[in-house]
């Protein structure tokens, strides 16, 4: 280990304090703006690019519109929400969003369209987890198989059983469930042996950054054509072109979401452009 000069030790733990109070001020008015009502819900469409690009549902993402400070992207406050705790009632936050945007858009009479939202694993470990999403389900009457919980893979692989357990009971409640960010962690092919999901989103650093794209596409094949046969859907996400589209069509994958069709669009510019396409 290299001595550092005390400078830049001084340095350092002045970049720590910034950080902590950085931290505390994002976790007080995090407490405050979620009551306040200043976290939203943006859409980003999910494409079945198998079936003439038709939408087919949306992930729904948090943003936060903090009165001072301006729109704040989730990367700036979900690792710190995780670390306090607070993440968990932003997921409820937005679930429930997500809930009120699906019941006045079935109370149009629209045909259903499936929305997902995030889980940490924070939230699932909340002991009243099951209840509150069923019990906000149940008031804003979704139908069964129309919202689904995205669950990131390092969730799944911290105790199998209670994860398998808590996926089963929520898919007889009604609820799809899908692991998030498949490929990221390191023991996915395990998980993938008992987990009972039916949608896999293969994670965007699949189509980043590879040295070599014939034998990335050799990857992402054999795992799309390996949840075929488990009846496991695949969601590829982060997709911003062309030919990444026509290599999953042709290699099976059902949906796509990613910048190639559309960014995440406010809850209006979502609705606008579904009822365009109903209709084309
Ligand atoms: P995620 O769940 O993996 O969501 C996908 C992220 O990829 C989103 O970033 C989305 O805007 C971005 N994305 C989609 N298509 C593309 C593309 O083609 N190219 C690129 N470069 N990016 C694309 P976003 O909205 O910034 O969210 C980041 C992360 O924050 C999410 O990753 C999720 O882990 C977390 N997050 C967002 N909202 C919530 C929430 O309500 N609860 C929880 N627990 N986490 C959330
Ligand atoms: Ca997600
Ligand atoms: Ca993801
Ligand atoms: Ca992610």
């Amino acid at each position: 280990v290299k001595q550092l000069p005390g400078n830049q030790c001084a340095f350092f733990t002045d970049q720590i304090r910034l950080q902590a109070l950085k931290e505390t001020e994002i976790e007080s008015d995090g407490k405050i703006g979620i009551n306040a009502g200043q976290f939203i819900a943006h859409f980003q469409p999910k494409v079945n690019i198998q079936k003439g690009n038709r939408i087919v549902g949306a992930e729904a993402l948090a943003r936060w519109k903090h009165p001072e400070k301006g729109m704040i992207p989730p990367d700036e406050f979900i690792p710190i929400f995780e670390k306090t705790g607070l993440i968990a009632e932003l997921d409820r936050s937005i679930f429930c969003e997500a809930c009120r945007w699906l019941h006045s858009y079935l109370a149009e009479g629209n045909q259903p369209i499936s929305i997902a939202v995030n889980v940490s694993r924070l939230g699932l470990l909340e002991p009243d987890f099951i209840e509150y999403y069923t019990k906000v389900k149940e008031q804003y009457q979704i139908p069964d198989n129309v919202l689904q919980l995205e669950f990131t893979e390092s969730l799944a692989l911290g105790d199998d059983d209670m994860f398998n357990h808590i996926v089963r009971i929520l898919q007889s409640k009604g609820f799809t469930c899908s692991l998030d960010d498949f490929g990221s962690g390191y023991s996915s092919l395990n998980v993938l042996k008992n987990l009972p999901v039916s949608v896999l989103k293969l994670d965007m650093l699949f189509f980043r950054k590879s040295v070599d794209i014939k034998r990335e596409r050799i990857v992402v094949s054999n795992i799309i054509n390996m949840a075929r046969e488990l009846k496991i859907k695949t969601i590829a996400e982060g997709v911003e072109n062309t030919e990444t589209v026509d290599f999953l069509r042709a290699a099976g994958c059902d949906v796509i979401q990613g910048y190639i069709f559309s960014k995440p669009l406010s809850q209006e510019e979502f609705g606008c452009l579904i009822r365009e396409m109903g209709d084309r």
